[in-house]
């Protein structure tokens, strides 16, 4: 298939940005998919893809994926994502991330990137030599730093929501709740929950991070492989994708799912079957739209309270979708696409696209967010 077709097949998108610097190494795709509500922001993923295709059809697919994400969490951002084709174990260097940040630049403002899988805080650095429109920066920059602590605050809210939806209460006091993955989102998460009183049951693959929760916090542990199928109200994945499942499916016992892992539905039909066995799905992309909105606050001016304080928007974002899933009778799944497309309609009506809006040249990301 050729590049053209290949674009329009994953999506109408914006714009597709080529960025080759031979001098550095650089090969690069940045891919805009929508800025109806706002600039597009979305992380710089640094892989060694085995074929060009395989990167663009992949910086295509993220990319939508942040428009829905950003829509859904009711911010004035746009989707975009950008891929770096290359190992970044041994393939990365300051002039690969300047070269990269002057393409960011030229894009003046139409796309903000950040970190993701495979780029870290010291890349940022680099792009921000080059360019403002960057986030994700360190916390001396003004930047917001680590995520974690915002996504896992914004998961909290959202089980919260689901409970409240599933089991008529909000209060996670008692509450059996069954965590899996103790990364950067499951630690943060784990201290919430024990501070609401929840009593958490943990698993990781890493029997070091297991024995200091459990130490630290008094769970329960349980072998990774028992973790999906626990007795409890709620499972709060933070680990890996595609946990629900043919193979799951049947065996959970749980009567919520909801927690800070992307991509949790292996398909989207997974969903469906979700629903018909009356298991509430909080999903994924709007209950850990948390580090999202943090870096979003970074582009205002940065505050650790205000941050804090919207990841608190997860709660009715996720009710709203479950209402909208109850009225349409629709699996949560697709009426969280529903909230997200119903708001790129309507509100993105209201703002002027931002594609040639301007020819003015945007010299700060203030001035870019408050076009
Ligand atoms: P992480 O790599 O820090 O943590 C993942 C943890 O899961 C690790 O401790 C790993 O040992 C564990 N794990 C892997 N396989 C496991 C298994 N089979 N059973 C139990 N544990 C297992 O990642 P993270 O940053 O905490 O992110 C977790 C998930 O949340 C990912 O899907 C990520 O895409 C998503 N997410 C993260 C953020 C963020 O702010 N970090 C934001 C949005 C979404």
């Amino acid at each position: 298939m050729g590049t053209f077709e290949l674009i329009a097949k994953h999506g109408e998108h914006e714009e597709v940005v080529f960025c080759h610097d031979p001098d550095v190494g650089l090969k690069a795709i940045i891919a805009i998919h929508n800025t109806a509500l706002g600039p597009a922001l979305g992380g710089t993923r640094m892989w060694n893809y085995r074929t060009e295709e395989e990167a663009l059809v992949d910086v295509l697919r993220l990319s939508k994926g942040m428009t829905y994400k950003a829509a859904a969490a009711g911010l004035n951002l746009g989707g975009g994502k950008a891929v770096i084709i290359g190992d970044s174990k041994t393939q990365k260097t300051e002039g690969l991330f300047r070269a990269f940040g002057q393409f960011v630049n030229s894009l003046n403002g139409k796309y903000i990137t950040a970190e993701d899988v495979g780029t870290c805080v010291t890349d940022m650095e680099y792009i921000f030599m080059e360019t403002p429109f960057v986030t994700g920066i360190p916390k001396d920059f003004g930047g917001s730093g680590d995520p974690s602590p915002y996504t896992a605050h914004g998961v909290l809210m959202g089980i919260k929501a689901s409970a409240k939806w599933k089991l008529g209460t909000d209060n996670l006091k008692g509450m059996r709740i069954a965590v899996q993955g103790l990364g950067n989102v499951g630690t943060h998460l784990v201290s919430y929950l024990v501070g609401e009183g929840a009593q958490v049951v943990v698993s990781d693959i890493d029997q070091a991070k297991c024995k200091q929760h459990h130490d630290k916090y008094g769970v329960t542990v349980v072998a990774p492989d028992k973790i999906l199928f626990e007795d409890c109200e709620i499972l709060a994945p933070c680990a890996l994708g595609a946990i629900v499942n043919d193979e799951t499916l049947r065996k959970f016992k749980t009567k919520v799912i909801a927690g800070g892992a992307n991509n949790l539905l292996a398909e989207s039909r997974h969903g469906d079957h979700l629903k018909e066995l009356g298991i509430l799905y909080a999903p994924d992309y709007v209950i850990n739209a948390g580090g999202l909105m943090n870096v979003f606050v970074e582009l205002e001016g940065y505050s650790h309270e205000r941050a804090f304080e919207k990841t608190r928007k997860v709660y009715d974002n996720c009710t709203k979708v479950f209402e909208i899933a109850q009225t349409d009778n629709l699996g949560t799944h697709i009426a969280a696409d529903r909230l997200a497309e119903e708001r790129l309609k309507t509100i993105g009506k209201l703002k002027q696209r931002h594609q040639g809006k301007s020819s003015r040249n945007f010299t700060t990301l203030k001035e870019v967010t408050n076009r």
